[in-house]
């Protein structure tokens, strides 16, 4: 079945795809059970080799890639470039990993005890449309590394960088059905990753209620699962902060990627005192934010990814609006930056996430306020803390249920360092140095004296 990939800045199809169905989904991940019987057995140097010029041929296509990134999902110029070198850099981290899957030697009476770390065989990765490349990498290049071989679904609406990264590893020597990209239907591609007693882990990112469908199914095979959720993360500013810092980059916090974006800050929690200051900077700040053409090298922020998306997020649109940045007019998925004041914590907007340039604010008074005011929520998986009070930033750290915090800063994520979610937001971390855990059984051999 073809289906028509959509440029979400114009509206006008970029091009048109084949859609994988069941039974070449099926065959797909055949030749991955297949290939992983050699591939496992590459020598842990060579692996390493291999996987550093799949990095390098990644990186000799940044341009062409970032630019099909823009007309396939209107992400900025600025994020486009970021996403290509955050695969060519999780490419690279993991490269220096075959290498380094240490076991341990246990002592024992009678003998010697040694663990290894063996490969699962081919992982199935899921990955959402907010960031196809990065999502993609977070999982596919750990998995390679420890020995899997990976069969990949990129989202309906955004699978063509996902499809030339599945070109370039074979460019760079990957063997065939190592890493194999089948663009298609979650219904049919992603659930067969589920049913399907070939492959032996699913790795998901997307919506929470997906996530608990695809839990319940890899149940059934006791098939290993890692889960990276939806959020509703706080951006919590306490009176003692640098509020013209904390203002001006709060707009970036939310509405970068149109705040399609897992870890958005999409509440604000001010202290009371610090209220009136902290509005007057942040909204010069919101509405100092561009949205505008993806392509240029200028905007902060561009469409979102479909109509169906735009118009979910505007049913958010039921409280008090605080202030708006602006938006062009015309085809496109466009909206502006939205700053709301929900009535109170019952708000859709204040609970639910929205996946779209949508803020709100509230204030506390105090710090157990404000810890109780950002756990509250299923969600668990980012947030940062504004203060200059070291002790009060260590406190609060620890208490807030989720897996990423930023002191002082709003960035999220770093390759070498884990991310992943608490409570509903996920199961299991992606990235740093403990991911090749999540692609690697543990084997404990005893090997007596006799
Ligand atoms: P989704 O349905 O969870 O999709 C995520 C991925 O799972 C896509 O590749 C999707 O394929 C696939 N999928 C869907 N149903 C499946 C099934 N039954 N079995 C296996 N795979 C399946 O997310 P969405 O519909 O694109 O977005 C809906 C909402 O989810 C958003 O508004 C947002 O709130 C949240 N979301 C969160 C994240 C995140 O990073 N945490 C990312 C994306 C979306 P298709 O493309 O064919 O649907
Ligand atoms: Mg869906």
């Amino acid at each position: 079945m073809s289906y028509d990939v959509i440029n979400p800045a114009t509206e006008k199809i970029v091009t048109t795809i084949e859609h994988f169905d069941l039974a070449a989904t099926d065959a797909v991940i055949a030749q991955a059970a297949k290939a992983y019987d050699s591939w496992r057995h590459v020598a842990p140097s060579d692996r390493a080799t291999l996987l550093r010029k799949f990095a390098a041929v990644v990186a000799s296509h940044k341009e062409e890639l970032a630019a099909l990134e823009i007309a396939n999902s209107g992400h900025t110029r600025g994020n486009a470039l970021w996403e290509v070198d955050n695969v060519v850099n999780v490419l690279t981290y993991y490269s220096a990993a075959p290498e380094r899957l240490f076991g341990k030697q246990i002592p024992v009476a009678g003998g010697v005890d040694i663990t290894f770390k063996e490969p699962l065989g081919v992982v199935g990765v899921i990955v959402p449309w907010n960031f196809p490349m990065p999502i993609a990498g977070w999982g596919f290049a750990p998995a390679l590394a420890a020995g899997n071989t990976v069969v990949l679904k990129p989202a309906e609406y955004t699978p063509l960088t996902a499809m030339k990264l599945g070109e370039y590893a074979l460019e760079a020597g990957i063997p065939k059905g190592v890493f194999t990209v089948s663009p298609g239907k979650g219904s049919i591609v992603g659930n067969r990753f589920v049913t399907n007693p070939l492959v032996r882990k699913v790795v998901f990112t997307g919506s929470t209620q997906v996530g608990k469908a695809i839990m319940a199914g890899c149940a059934d095979q006791v098939k290993r699962v890692t889960l990276e959720l939806g959020g509703k993360s706080s951006n919590i500013i306490f009176a003692d902060a640098d509020i013209a810092k904390a203002a001006g980059s709060a707009p970036g916090a939310v509405f970068d990627n149109a705040g399609q974006d897992c870890c958005a800050r999409t509440r604000i929690l001010v202290q009371k005192s610090a209220f009136d200051s902290f509005m007057e900077h942040f909204e010069v700040a919101v509405k100092k934010f561009r949205v505008e053409d993806p392509s240029l090298a200028t905007a902060d922020m561009g469409p979102l990814i479909s109509r169906k998306q735009l118009d979910s997020v505007q049913t958010f649109l039921d409280e008090p609006i605080a202030f708006t940045g602006s938006a062009p007019t015309g085809p496109g998925f466009w909206m502006a930056p939205t700053v709301l004041m929900p009535k109170n914590t019952q708000a859709r907007s204040w609970r639910e996430e929205v996946f779209g340039p949508v803020v709100s604010v509230m204030t506390f008074e105090d710090e157990a306020q404000g810890i109780e005011m950002a756990n509250d929520s299923e969600y668990g998986l980012s947030g940062s803390i504004w203060t200059r009070d070291v002790g009060r930033a260590l406190r609060v750290s620890r208490a807030i249920e989720t897996g990423n915090l930023s002191i002082n800063s709003n960035s999220s994520v770093r390759f070498s360092t884990p991310f992943g979610g608490f409570k509903q937001s996920g199961l299991g971390r992606e990235l740093g140095p403990d991911a090749l855990d999540s692609f690697t059984e543990v084997k404990n051999v005893f090997i007596s004296n006799d």
